[in-house]
Parts: C-alpha cells; sequence; structure tokens
C-alpha cells in the first residue's frame, strides 16, 4: 500500500485507511520456525567448518557478489546466509578460529550466540531497573560477581559496556570526576603510564579532555613491567615542579606482550600520594579464575578502577566488556544525570540502573550473553580452559626455544614474543615470516616492535586454541629455523 499524503479529510477516511494495514513485518509461527531450522544449520555448518580453514584469508577484494547488499525484492534467508557463508565468515581474520593467536582472540562462545537471540527477542529495556528489573538485576549480578572476583568488597559499582575501549572511558572520566581536574587544571595534571598502556586509554584521556594534561611514560623492567623506583621518583618531582599528579594506569596483562604491572605496589604509591590507580585488566583480567592468575594479579583489589573483556577472557563474542569501579558514589556522580520525561524512573531505586552508570541510556540486554555461558557450562570450565591457555604458551615459549628461536621474556601470562636472531637484517627476516604465517599458514599470529626491534607475538586464549594448533604453528616455524641454522 503507498500513501501519497497523510492529511485526511475525516475520521472515519482515517479508520478506513488504517484498517488496511496487516501486520506484515510479523512473521508466522510456522516461518519463524523454519527459520530457526535454517539458522541452526548454518550455524552448526559454521562451527564444524572451522578446523578446515585459515584462521586468516587476505581475499579484500571487492565482488560483483556485493550487489547483493543492496535492497531490493524481499529475500529468502537460504540466500542471504549463502552471501553471510561467502563474503563475510570465509574473509579476513576468522575470529571464531582456534587457530587466531593474533592481537588477542576470544573464540565467540555458542552460548554466547543463544543470549544474543533470547535478549533480543524479550528486547528488555535493560538500562533502566523501573523499565526492567529482571534484566537489570541481571546485570547487576554479573557486576557483583566480576567485582567480588576482582576481590572488592561492598560498595562498589560497574557497568557492563561494549568493550574494553568504553570500559577505560568510563574509568578515565571517573578518575577525572574523583579527583576535580577542572578545565584550568588538566595542563598541570599527570597521568603516569608506560609504552604498554594500551591506545584506547590515550584516546580515553582524549575524549575526556584530558589530552592537554602531563604524560609520563614510566620506563619498564627486563619483563616490560613498570618501573616502581622511577614512578615514585617521577611522581616527587611533578608534586616539586608544581604539577598535579592525579592519575596511574597499570595492565594486568598488556596486549601487546602480556606483562602484568606489580599491582600492589602501584596501589601503595598511588595511596601514598592520593592518586587514582586504573588497571586495564582487559586481556589478562579473568585469568582471576584460575590460581596462577590470582597469584599474578595480587593486589588488583587495591585499585580504584577495573576493566575485563568478557569478549576476551570469557571467550564470548565481540561486543562486551566491563568497568569496575571501587567507590560506587563516583560512578554515580559521574554519570547520572536527569530528565524531564524520565520522571517516573525515579520511583524504583532498590537496584541501580546501567543508564546512571555510562553514558548510554537505551542499551542493548548483554548481560544475557555473559550469564548464559556461565550459568550453562558454569565457572569451572571457564577456569579450566584458562589454565590450558597458559599451559600451551609455555609449551609454545620452550619449543620455540628448542628450535633455535629467540624468545622474549617468561610470558606473565599467555602472550609468547619470539623472532629468529640471526646477526644482519633479523626485523626484515622476521616481517617476511610473519607475511609467509598470513600467507601459508591456518594459524595466525601476529607481531610488534618494541624499542625499534620486530617481534613475532602469538595471544593464545581462544576457547577453540588446543595443542593441535600450537603444534601446527610450531611445525610451520620449524622449516624456518632449519634454513636458518643451516
Ligand atoms: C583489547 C584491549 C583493550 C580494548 O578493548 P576493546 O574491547 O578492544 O575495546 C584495552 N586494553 C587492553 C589491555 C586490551 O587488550
Amino acid at each position: 500500500m503507498k500513501m501519497d499524503e497523510l492529511a485526511v479529510p475525516n475520521i472515519e477516511q482515517l479508520r478506513h485507511k488504517l484498517s488496511q494495514f496487516t501486520n506484515e513485518l510479523e512473521t508466522p509461527r510456522s516461518e519463524k520456525e523454519q527459520a530457526i531450522d535454517t539458522l541452526s544449520n548454518y550455524a552448526n555448518d559454521f562451527y564444524e567448518s572451522l578446523p578446515n580453514h585459515k584462521a586468516y584469508n587476505a581475499d579484500y577484494a571487492p565482488s560483483e557478489k556485493d550487489a547483493f547488499l543492496e535492497f531490493s525484492e524481499p529475500t529468502d534467508l537460504e540466500s542471504i546466509l549463502e552471501y553471510v557463508t561467502d563474503r563475510i565468515d570465509s574473509k579476513g581474520l576468522n575470529a571464531a578460529s582456534g587457530g587466531h593467536l593474533g592481537y588477542i582472540p576470544g573464540g565467540g562462545i555458542f552460548e554466547g550466540a543463544m543470549g544474543d537471540f533470547i535478549a533480543a527477542v524479550g528486547n528488555q529495556y535493560a538500562g533502566v531497573f523501573y523499565a526492567s528489573p529482571g534484566a537489570v538485576r541481571l546485570e547487576n549480578s554479573l557486576i557483583k560477581w566480576a567485582g567480588k572476583l576482582v576481590g572488592y568488597k561492598e560498595g562498589f559499582a560497574g557497568n557492563l559496556t561494549s568493550g574494553g575501549s568504553m570500559a577505560n572511558l568510563i574509568a578515565i572520566a571517573t578518575a577525572r570526576k574523583a579527583k576535580n581536574i577542572s578545565s584550568a587544571q588538566v595542563p598541570k595534571a599527570v597521568v603516569y603510564t608506560t609504552r604498554q598502556t594500551h591506545h584506547s586509554l590515550l584516546k580515553a584521556l582524549r575524549i575526556n579532555g584530558l589530552h592537554e594534561c602531563v604524560l609520563r611514560v614510566i620506563p619498564t623492567d627486563a619483563h616490560y613491567r613498570i618501573n616502581l623506583e622511577e614512578l615514585e621518583k617521577a611522581i616527587k618531582q611533578d608534586k616539586k615542579d608544581g604539577l598535579l599528579p592525579f592519575l596511574i594506569i597499570s595492565n594486568a596483562g598488556s596486549t601487546d606482550v602480556g606483562a602484568v604491572d606489580p599491582l600492589r605496589k602501584v596501589s601503595a604509591i598511588a595511596k601514598e600520594f592520593n592518586l587514582w590507580h586504573h588497571v586495564d585488566g582487559a586481556y589478562g583480567g579473568f585469568f582471576l579464575l584460575t590460581d596462577y592468575g590470582k597469584k599474578k594479579l595480587d593486589g588488583i583489589e587495591l585499585a580504584d578502577s577495573v576493566i575485563l573483556d568478557p569478549h576476551k577472557g570469557l571467550f564470548l563474542p565481540y561486543g562486551s566488556g566491563i568497568v569496575l569501579i571501587k567507590d560506587e558514589n563516583l560512578l554515580l556522580q559521574t554519570f547520572s544525570q536527569e530528565a524531564n520525561y524520565m520522571q517516573d524512573v525515579k520511583l524504583s531505586n532498590s537496584e541501580l540502573s546501567p543508564s546512571d552508570l555510562s553514558p548510554e541510556l537505551s542499551k542493548h540486554f548483554r548481560g544475557m550473553r555473559m550469564w548464559l555461558p556461565l550459568k550453562i557450562h558454569g565457572l569451572q570450565k571457564f577456569a579450566n580452559a584458562l589454565d590450558e591457555k597458559l599451559l600451551l604458551a609455555r609449551y609454545l615459549n620452550q619449543q620455540l626455544k628448542e628450535l633455535g628461536f629467540e624468545t622474549g621474556t617468561e610470558p606473565d601470562l599467555s602472550v609468547v614474543l619470539f623472532r629468529l636472531a640471526p646477526d644482519k637484517g633479523a626485523n626484515e627476516l622476521n616481517k617476511q615470516i610473519v607475511a609467509d604465517i598470513h600467507a601459508n599458514c591456518r594459524v595466525f599470529i601476529s607481531s610488534t616492535t618494541i624499542g625499534g626491534v620486530f617481534w613475532l607475538r602469538a595471544a593464545i586464549l581462544s576457547f577453540r586454541t588446543h595443542l593441535k594448533q600450537v603444534d601446527e604453528l610450531l611445525a610451520f616455524l620449524k622449516t624456518y629455523a632449519k634454513k636458518e641454522n643451516n
């Protein structure tokens, strides 16, 4: 039905017109059932095909097939999923693959996809307790669980974000608010980082109006951890110079090399000088589920704010981060805002609402995708999978040494740095190795440059990565080691 104009001469004609609309966007049950069957086949075929594919396919070329992206006639789901399989799933980096050992992988667990489906069906308004007490209660229980995992006691708050970058953004906004850094003070405010600090934090500083502050990049030790003496020295000097030290940023597993800063000691320094201590645990935070991780991240509970990335360490599909703030009042002061049309909302306040704790109002009910996998599997299986990653990293590190590769320091968590180091042309050789791996190996790794040295890095975190994939990488690298040693 087409309408040329909205003007309607009288109410009868309006009623007549309205009676001609049908509910054509509501799919009948039988068709929904069929669609779910089709989807189920797609999902199972996808999962079953994973071992047969390279983790990386460098095919970025456009295709005539992409005309399919335009809207023309209504299209059946089968053709759509064919396009998805052909033009989306099999191109670029396959983040669901167990052979993905680049950047920081996670895998994307099936139950996370189910959680998204359930959340989207019910379409709960998960930003406000008044609108969706059940969804908000579930999300708040996840925040409580994550806070306790980190070691926070009572009075903390947090938010389920879309990822680590948003979580860092919220933490930095809260730190600025907590330390009352006015615009006039920004040029004197000092933030302490290391070269290992994730770039999303530099972005967060910029977005929070802190780009004109003083950024002190503190030197690291041989393990890429912050040098405490240098940190303390810098703070003292800055104070003496009339500056305003206000924030220290630590890594609980840096993306680059997996380095964990001495969190307890950094917190002691932060406390002594009255600075905010933020811990970026986007990559490493969930190792707290393991005994090793608990020891390695000792003291994390002393930090003023912590972030975690369930789409890394809990293997969820992308779109899941967590920010935790030790003092819930500071998070509320930073993000709660009243609005006239929201006046009814104040009636209920037995639980905190996510909309008072983050920039978002309407939001995805993203708690379901995190809660469902944990509920279905139980926590122990996640801890086991993380233990496996820690051991795989140690295995890879050891085997690489035996093959004649130079490795970085013993991995703090599950990132392994390595390279072949002949007397001349090491950087070029290793660049060539990574290019060759991308073109010809089923396993994918990435690289980094630290202090001018080009390193290959394998980040083992996907729940689908096992001995098989690591051995496959080693078998590929062996040919290189042989060539170089001959
Ligand atoms: C991945 C990562 C981030 C950014 O998180 P996103 O979820 O990618 O936005 C921040 N810090 C560290 C240490 C990370 O590994």
